[in-house]
Parts: structure tokens; sequence; C-alpha cells
């Protein structure tokens, strides 16, 4: 079988001649991009948490795409080489994004509101998304960004001189610097710093138990309901999804989980009823949805805002599932922002964008009903 690279791939998908002869395993067969002499190690290397040796090469097993990466070669996420049959990250204390957000741009609307978090992305990501709208920082690798030395030390002392309560692994996708947001989850820890993951959910189960121990919560995005869908949009695939989802609940982390309604692609209304489905009858009503507005963005610019009524329906359709906590993202100002109480209605927390207007809470409970809110208030 000829192997081709994951862009490749895309391409052929999208010009219509992929044909089974190029699907692998996991549906597509690929490697990592070849032809690039200058990846060196550095201070910013270290070698890789979960990897072993194959006959192409040496396979990273952070992620299900599960690279083989040959001397010379860079990973799918842009940031693994092979060194003398060992493997590197060279994503470890380097971040090319730094900065303090409010805990709600995440999204988390039911973690601490009104909270701050110190947010830290490198360069890469193990998805290419047509969508992506950090396509500048995720799509290329930390050889090619501006990076800042924060090692994870300097980033939990940064976090508490800041006055922040937690650590956010975003912006990119931080299953590409596993090593270096394992590190830094380890002594936020210790030092009482919460951590919180923002991730398209693309990793392994056995590294992801692992950071799982010290994770207090995440935001995954659950990008649609279907495989092909997760193959031609996202060069990824649905199950491990999924699966993370599960074991991210059954260690005890607050979850959130987003979806992008992007026109065309992700607006199925049956799809999302699907979807909405499996997440009530896997244990997930009690954790938020989010409905997220796409804005034509990357390589999907020819497509227009979704349209107001389509989140509408796909939130309708999620409360008729069950879902008790159910947002709508990306449209300010129509108060689908507000937590309110799954049995009376009132608003508990009420919102303007990222601000907190007003929090009616009482120990967790709706202040009129007391019904619990789920979530991790204090
Ligand atoms: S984390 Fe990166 S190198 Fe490892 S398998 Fe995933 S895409 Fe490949």
């Amino acid at each position: 079988m000829k192997r081709i690279t994951k862009r490749q791939f895309l391409k052929r998908s999208f010009a219509g001649i992929c044909g089974v002869s190029c699907l692998g395993k996991e549906g597509f067969a690929f490697e990592s991009t070849s032809n690039v002499q200058e990846y060196k190690l550095g201070k910013y290397s270290r070698e890789v948490m979960f990897y072993s040796e194959t006959p192409r090469g040496m396979r990273c097993e952070i992620c299900p795409n599960e690279c083989d990466i040959r001397q010379g070669d860079i990973s799918i996420c842009h940031n693994r080489i092979n060194v003398n049959g060992k493997l590197y990250t060279v994503a470890y204390g380097n971040p090319c994004a730094v900065h303090i957000d409010p805990i709600e741009k995440k999204p988390l609307l039911h973690f601490h509101p009104g909270s701050l978090v110190f947010s830290i992305a490198t360069a890469g990501c193990n998805f290419s998304c047509l969508n992506c709208q950090n396509w500048d920082i995720s799509q290329t690798s930390p050889y090619k960004t501006r990076n800042e030395e924060l090692f994870p030390e300097a980033v939990v002392t940064s976090c508490i001189n800041n006055k922040c309560p937690a650590i956010a692994y975003t912006y990119s996708e931080p299953v590409s610097f596993y090593e270096y947001m394992y590190d830094t989850a380890i002594i936020a820890r210790e030092k009482k710093i919460k951590n919180v993951l923002v991730s398209n959910g693309y990793i392994n189960e056995l590294p992801l138990k692992k950071l799982a121990t010290y994770l207090d919560a995440a935001n995954i995005d659950l990008k649609s309901f279907s495989n092909e869908i997760y193959l031609k949009l996202n060069a990824g695939t649905l199950q491990p999804v999924l699966t993370t989802l599960k074991i991210l609940k059954d260690a005890g982390v607050w979850l959130e989980i987003t979806n992008l309604v992007i026109p065309s692609w992700t607006d199925d209304l049956d799809m999302i009823k699907r979807m909405c489905n499996w997440l009530v009858l896997n244990g997930f009503s009690n954790f938020p949805l989010h409905f997220s507005r796409f804005h034509p963005m990357y390589k999907l610019t020819q497509l227009s805002d979704t349209p107001f009524q389509t989140l509408l329906k796909a939130r309708e359709i999620a409360l008729a599932e069950g879902c008790a906590y159910v947002y709508i993202g990306n449209v300010p100002g129509k108060n689908f922002e507000n937590t309110c109480c799954p049995k009376c209605k009132t608003v508990a927390v009420e919102r303007k964008g990222f601000t907190i207007l007003s929090n009616r809470l009482k120990n967790g409970k709706c202040s009129s009903c007391g019904e619990i809110i789920h979530g991790r208030w204090n």
C-alpha cells in the first residue's frame, strides 16, 4: 500500500479521488512529513513520554495518529523528531502564546465563574481542521513561531504572580505538547493551582489517564458525531474523542463539551440529535454543552456564519434529549450565556459575554427552588 501524508490525504479527499487504497486501520494511513534537515535538539527538547520502536521508525503513542517518525522527519503535530533512535518533543518550555483569560473564554461556565486562568500554548496540533481559528500557531512548528521561554516552574510562578487560580493548556492543541503540559500540571497541583485542558480530545488512553490525575477541568471539542466528517474536516476520527470524554468523566474531571456548528459540515440536526442522545445515555447530561457559532475562517472562508436559528434548533434538540445545561456561544447579547436552573428556569448566573453580571447560586443550588446546579462553584 502506498502511504501518503495526512495532508495529501485531505487534498485527495477534497479532489474526490481518494479510494479505498489510502485507507488504513483508523480510516486513513499516513506518515510524518519528510524532507526536513533543520530539525535539531536544543534546550526546548525533551524525550517523549510514550513511544516505541517499529520497523518504520519511532512510533509516538501519545495520540491515535501514532506517527512513525524516521530520522529527519517531523511529526504530524509538527513538534516531535527522531534523533538517533530516540523520540523527542521540541515543544517544551517555549510557548508561542501566553495570556491571562477569563475562565468563561475557554469556555467553562460551571467552573469557578469570574476567575482568571493563565493560558499557554506551543505551536502544533494533531488535527488539521479546515476551520481552524488558530491555524497560524496550530499548523506549524515551534521552530517557526515566536516563542517565550517559560519552563514548567516558571509557568506556575507566573500564574501565582498574576493571581490566577488556574492554568489552561489551550489555543493550539495541548496533546501535541503533552510532556510540557504534564510536567507543568504536576507542579501546579503541588502549589494548589488548578489545571484546565482545552482540547480536541484526540489522545490515547494511557497518556490521558496519566494526565487526568492532575486535571481539574476540561473543555473538549466534540466536533461532529460522524467519523466521515472527522476524517474530512479535522483529519481525525470520532471514537477516540468519545473515549476521552468517558475517561475524563470517570476520573472526576469537570467537563464541558463544545460543538461548533459549521454550515453544510456539522449542522445536520439529525446528527446533532444522535450526538445529544449519546451524551445523555452515557451519563453526560449534567455537563454543559456549548453550541458554538462558526465564523468563516482559514480554509472555509467561502461559508457564512452559522444562522442563529440553526443554533437555536440545536439547543432545543439538546434540551429535549435531556441535556440540562445548553449554551450558545459566539452570539453575544441573546441571553444564551446565562446559567438557568434546569427545574424552575430561574437565572442562576447572569452573563454578558465573558462578564458575570450576577451570581445567585447558594452553595451550588438554585436560590429559588433549591435544585442542584452541577459545577465546581467555589
Ligand atoms: S502527538 Fe503528535 S507525534 Fe504523537 S502521535 Fe499524535 S500527531 Fe503524532
